[in-house]
């Protein structure tokens, strides 16, 4: 493609798009994306299991990790609902802050951002694979042999899991080849990999509790939710919160899990003593029962080497407050995550390189956004509230870099 474009955003994700809409709806004129897919906006199909949890009513920057401050976007963007709304599409809020397209459907927040860019060509199946300044314009190569021309670029090219979406970080490379540093990319918001043996028993089960993650004894952080066991790993969104905060050593790390959160230890040793009680005919396994699923009762009473058979009767007093301990604080090693299943990757455009406006401090006209900015957040919108404010954030400093 000979002509100059304005502006090439590279990659038609989540924040791509939005540094689209916005750069057309400031009046910039020439702008292209290039998406390796077929189609662009893929991952946002998927995103909230095809309902996509566009941002939450609670955001702020703490909620952010990584190398980049992202105050000064959250606050100039403001709310991802005006933002829609602005495009036609309204939302509505869940009990737990969790904002969502009013129809529930992916699709409508797919639908109006390509409505409103309807415009802007998009050219589909192409990937970038160099990108170089030369005289002031950005050349960008794709792999078919095409070369595009623009005044400023936009890298909108995500993280680095979930390859069918477009996303395993080779991007990285168009912007490692420019000297900009980038810190290499983890799987986040997903299930954790622990021990088969204790995981086995547990398979299928989902239970109400808090978990928390310890790195050699000492607690990094702490969710609540339902935690879901498969065959050998931790799941639910408590977990994949906490996944968040594993750093690349496993090793010495553990999920502890609080099957009763509101109770303190001794308000524990109360309640198994009262079941003890009740249930004084009953085995240990039934004597659980009335506190938790039995395949968790039995697990429980094997990790504490308690026959689970055994009259409920004869357990001592050591036994009930053991009980009691592992109730409160049952072990789990980390193992891995299940990097198939993220949702995100930490990593990125370290935020030393990236101006207020995610320019790239050393390269003038070359913007970063979204994933493949060093920033990440847990669930529940946050992830998809960044692109938007981040794509926002670019477009609008294109604009104004162009006097419009
Ligand atoms: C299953 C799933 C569910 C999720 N649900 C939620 C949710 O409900 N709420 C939430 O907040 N977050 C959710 N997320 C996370 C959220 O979707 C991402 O954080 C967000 O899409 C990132 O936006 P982005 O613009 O950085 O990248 P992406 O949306 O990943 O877009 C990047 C685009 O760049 C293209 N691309 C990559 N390399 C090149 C190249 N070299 N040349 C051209 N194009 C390229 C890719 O094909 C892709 O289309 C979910 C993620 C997944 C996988």
């Amino acid at each position: 493609m000979s002509e100059i474009c304005n502006l090439i955003i590279i990659g038609g994700g989540a924040s791509g798009l939005a540094a689209a809409v916005t750069a057309i709806s400031l009046g910039v004129e020439k702008i292209a994306v290039l998406e390796r897919l077929p189609r662009t906006g893929k991952k946002i199909l998927a995103t909230g299991n095809g309902r996509c949890n566009l941002s939450h009513q609670n955001i702020s920057a703490p909620d952010y990790q990584g190398s980049y401050d992202v105050t000064g976007i959250l606050q100039e963007f403001g709310s991802a609902e005006a933002f829609f709304e602005s495009l036609g599409l309204y939302c509505r809020t869940d009990e737990q802050g969790r904002i969502y397209p009013y129809s529930m459907s992916a699709n409508a927040v797919l639908d109006a951002l390509r409505l409103h860019c309807s415009g802007v060509p998009e050219f589909c199946n192409e990937q970038a694979v160099n990108l170089f300044r030369k005289n002031r314009i950005w050349h960008i190569l794709t792999e078919s042999g095409t070369e595009y021309l623009s005044r400023f670029v936009i890298v909108s090219t995500g993280g680095t899991v979930q390859p069918k979406f477009g996303t395993d970080g080779t991007a990285f490379r168009l912007l490692e080849n420019l000297n900009i540093p980038v810190i290499q990319g983890r799987p986040i918001l997903c299930p954790l990999l622990s021990d088969k043996n204790i995981l086995r028993s547990l398979k299928g089960l989902r239970v109400k509790g808090s978990v928390s993650l310890y790195h050699k004894n000492q607690i990094i952080r702490t969710e609540s939710g339902e935690i879901q066991f498969t065959e050998q790993a931790l799941s639910g969104i408590c977990i994949f919160n906490l996944s968040s905060y594993l750093k690349y050593q496993f090793s010495g790390c553990q999920i502890s899990v609080n099957l009763f959160p509101e109770l303190e230890l001794p308000e524990v040793i109360a309640r198994l003593y009262s079941c003890q009680a009740v249930r004084c005919g009953a085995s240990c396994e039934d004597m659980l029962s009335g506190l938790m699923q039995k395949p968790l009762a039995r697990t429980v009473l094997k990790q504490i080497r308690i026959r689970a058979d055994m009259p409920c009767s004869q357990l001592s007093d050591l036994q009930i407050r053991h009980l009691a301990g592992i109730c409160h604080d049952f072990r789990f090693p980390v193992l891995g995550t299940v990097k198939e299943q993220a949702q995100a990757s930490a990593g990125g455009v370290s935020g030393k390189a990236l101006d207020k406006q995610l320019q790239v401090k050393a390269c003038p006209g070359l913007y970063v956004t979204g994933e493949a900015v060093d920033v990440h957040a847990p669930c529940g919108g946050y992830q998809l509230h960044w692109a938007w404010a981040s794509g926002y954030t670019a477009g609008k400093a294109v604009a104004e870099s162009l006097g419009i």
